[in-house]
Formats: structure tokens, C-alpha cells, sequence
């Protein structure tokens, strides 16, 4: 193992200073409507244009009451009715209770709503049932106390989910701007390789990378552009790498090993890419390279007009995992968002304990977590068995990978670990 190759947290800090560079870099946006936001990452701030809520409102069916008149169980007569959609009404006299429904605004005058199953309610009269009390406030979300007109709920650079779109709904958001997405292009290298739709000739096999990737990649944010499988020469490769230009970021799979034929790295240099490394104590995924190559048109990356590049290795489980700790906190930054993959969480190791070699590399291994825990436990991760990096149904069974740092011992049944989130 050369010494030199940095360990995962270093080549980890090399990308995340890489990334503040691209951070103050705002990528163009566009509108879109607010139904088809999701996925994408805010642009503009979102404003409240009203107060949230915009008016006291009753969190129950009840009556709306002052909460120390309530409280004596005196007799309260009924003096109106409110139900959701109607406007503020009231004033509520002393002495005197508003039926109210879950919802509607609580008339001026009222300081809580007690609840319809708590009173007794005779002849145009309700009393709150003894021992009950209520207080200020009960029942009653005030208005504004979410926020006030004006405020500035989401910073632009938040990622749109459905908590984001309901809340741009209730401020009048019938569309978003949203950063344009990342056109992240797909380089697959590699004479083996057959189109997913072709019968494979003796010695080939189909393109697993390509739709991985553009799967990864519309995860992570961005636009994947999958250009023509590259063959292993060189001639293939620097065509390949001078359409790539037009990218915002360069996806290579394949060639970064140290065979013959693993011509990705020398291409890469012949085309000007300066080098951040070129492997890491990772397994799988050491020979990951990843670099900056020099691009004419400069539209997104702005003043060194260059583009980031990941030669991520062959074999898919390999490329996943480079991708997921390397490439896509980088591509989030180009999507503008401020939320920076890899996450990672803790889990309990439920497999049988088992030896591990390669204790010079930090490893990330297909696994299964349950996350259905009860409350206190941690959620249980079972590795999977793998037959080598190349082997997909592993992959396709995991749901996350178990990290195992440099240097650990052999984990026991019961212990804490990390896991990295697919
Ligand atoms: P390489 O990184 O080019 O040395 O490839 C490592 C392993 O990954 C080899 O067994 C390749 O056949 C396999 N591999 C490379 N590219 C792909 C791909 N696009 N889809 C599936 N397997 C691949
Ligand atoms: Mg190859």
C-alpha cells in the first residue's frame, strides 16, 4: 500500500475544500411550477406573505371561552358559532362561550377553546366539567406565532421536499425558482462492454455503470448526460473527454486501475486535468481518481474554466460508493443546495461477528438496516454477502453500506457502527 494515497477523511477534506471553492458560485435558475418542485432546490428565499397562522385559530371542536371564567364551571351562555372558512368574529361578552369548530378563527375576546368532550351543555348553556381547568391559550394556535408577514422562511439553496412545497402553498407559491440542474456527463469505458438492450458477445458484458450512475446522479441533483461508451485506447478516450467539455461535471467509469488497458489517467492528463489524488485508502473504490479538467466554455464553474472529474473504478459497487462519498457532495454543491451528502448514521451490528483483512483501507460494505426500531434501540444492519466488487445483486439487496474505519478490529455481534445511507 503507498503511503502516499490519502485515507478516506483526507481525501474527503480535499473534495470539501475543492467544494468551498465552487460555494459562492450560484448557478442559474429556473421557474417551475410548484407541483413539480420537488427534488429541486430553491432559488429564491421563500417569504411569508401572510402570517402563519394568519388568524387565532382553534386546534379543536369545542367552545371558545375566557380560559378564568371556563375554569369556575360557571354556566356560559352561547352566543354564536364559528366554523373553518368563516372570517374573525366575535366580540365574545363576558360570561359567555362561542361554539367553534377545528380550524375556524376564535372570536375576539376568547383566550381558549375548551373541548367539546369535556362540557356539559344544557339549554343554550355550557359548563366545563369539574375537575377540569384550562388556561391562556389552550386549544389555540395565536396568530404569527409560526411567522410573521414578511419573514424569510427558506433560504434560497434549500432542497425542495414536500414539507417545502406545502409551506410555498400556504405563502402563495404557485411556482418556485429553482437552480437549473447540473449536466453531469457519464463517460463509461471499457471494451467489455455491451448496451443494456444487446445480446453480450463471449468475454462482454451489459453497461451496469451508465443507468447507475444516471440514477445516482438524478438522486444527488442533477442532469445525467450519458455519452457513448468509450472503447480502451486512447484515441477513444480523448474524444470522448473533448465532448465532455460541455458538462458541468465528468462522471468516468472504468480504466483508472493499474492494468494495461486502465487508460482514463493518462488521457485525463493529456487533456490538462490537474490531479487532487489519484486513489484512496478506500475499499472497494482505491483506484478513485479525481481531478479538474480544463473546459473551453467556463458556463458554470466560472473563473479557472475547468469542470470537477471523478474516474470512479469499474466495478459497480466500486463506482457507487466513490460516488456517494466523493462525487456527490460535489454535485450538490453544483445544484446550489446546502445540504452536503455522504449521511451517515449509527446502527447496530446484527450479523455474526466476522474477521475483516485490509486493515490499511477503510471499507464500505453492502449491508441490509432495518429501520423499523422501537423506541431507545438503534435500527440492526446485517452485511451481505459479496463476491467481489462486481457483484450486483449484492448491490441491488443492500440498502446502505457498513463502514469499517481503518485499522478496526473485528467487529462484534451488538456493537455500534457507522453506516453510509444510500
Ligand atoms: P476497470 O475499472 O475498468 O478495471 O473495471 C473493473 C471491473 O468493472 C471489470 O470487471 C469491468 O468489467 C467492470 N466494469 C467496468 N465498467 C463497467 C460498467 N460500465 N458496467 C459494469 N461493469 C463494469
Ligand atoms: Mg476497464
Amino acid at each position: 500500500m503507498s503511503p502516499a494515497l490519502p485515507g478516506y477523511e483526507q481525501a474527503a477534506a480535499i473534495v470539501a475544500s475543492r467544494i468551498a471553492q465552487l460555494c459562492p458560485l450560484r448557478p442559474s435558475s429556473e421557474g417551475v411550477e410548484l407541483a413539480l418542485a420537488a427534488g429541486r432546490v430553491l432559488a429564491q428565499p421563500l417569504i411569508a406573505d401572510r402570517d402563519q397562522p394568519p388568524f387565532a385559530r382553534s386546534t379543536r371542536d369545542g367552545y371558545a371561552c375566557r380560559a378564568s371564567e371556563a375554569s369556575s364551571h360557571r354556566k356560559l351562555a352561547l352566543i354564536g358559532s364559528s366554523r373553518a372558512g368563516e372570517a374573525p368574529a366575535g366580540p365574545l361578552t363576558s360570561r359567555a362561550a362561542w361554539e367553534i369548530m377545528t380550524g375556524a378563527p376564535v372570536p375576539e375576546g376568547a383566550d381558549a377553546v375548551i373541548m367539546l368532550e369535556h362540557v356539559e351543555l344544557a339549554q343554550g348553556q355550557v359548563r366545563l366539567l369539574p375537575p377540569r381547568t384550562v388556561k391562556p391559550g389552550d386549544n389555540i394556535v395565536s396568530q404569527g406565532v409560526q411567522a410573521r408577514q414578511g419573514d424569510e422562511l427558506l433560504p434560497a439553496g434549500t432542497p425542495i421536499q414536500f414539507g417545502q412545497i406545502a409551506l410555498a402553498a400556504a405563502c402563495g407559491y404557485a411556482a418556485l425558482d429553482v437552480f437549473v440542474r447540473p449536466r453531469v456527463a457519464i463517460l463509461t469505458t471499457g471494451d467489455e462492454l455491451a448496451p443494456v438492450d444487446s445480446s453480450p458477445g463471449p468475454g462482454q458484458i451489459r453497461n451496469s455503470n451508465a443507468p447507475m450512475l444516471a440514477a445516482l446522479v438524478t438522486a444527488a441533483g442533477g442532469d445525467p448526460w450519458i455519452l457513448p461508451t468509450a472503447a480502451d485506447t486512447a484515441q477513444a478516450l480523448d474524444s470522448a473527454l473533448a465532448q465532455a467539455a460541455d458538462a458541468d461535471m465528468l462522471l468516468i467509469s472504468g480504466g483508472v486501475s493499474a492494468g494495461k488497458f486502465d487508460l482514463v489517467e493518462p488521457a485525463l492528463a493529456r487533456a490538462g486535468a490537474r490531479f487532487h489524488f489519484t486513489g484512496v485508502r478506500i475499499q472497494p473504490g482505491k483506484p478513485l481518481v479525481f481531478g479538474e479538467l480544463p473546459v473551453g466554455n467556463m458556463h458554470t464553474q466560472g473563473k479557472n474554466g475547468t469542470i470537477c472529474v471523478f474516474g470512479l473504478p469499474g466495478n459497480p459497487v466500486s463506482s457507487a460508493v466513490t460516488f456517494l462519498l466523493f462525487a456527490a457532495p460535489v454535485l450538490a454543491a453544483l445544484s446550489g443546495s446546502r445540504q452536503s451528502p455522504p449521511r451517515f448514521a449509527l446502527a447496530r451490528f446484527a450479523s455474526p461477528a466476522g474477521k475483516h483483512s485490509k486493515k490499511d483501507l477503510t471499507r464500505f460494505l453492502p449491508a441490509t438496516c432495518s429501520f423499523k426500531t422501537m423506541a431507545g434501540s438503534l435500527p440492526e444492519v446485517s452485511l451481505i454477502p459479496m463476491q467481489g466488487s462486481g457483484d450486483l445483486p449484492a448491490l441491488a439487496r443492500s440498502n446502505c453500506f457498513l463502514v469499517i474505519p481503518e485499522g478496526a478490529p473485528p467487529i462484534d455481534a451488538g456493537a455500534i457502527v457507522r453506516i453510509l445511507l444510500a
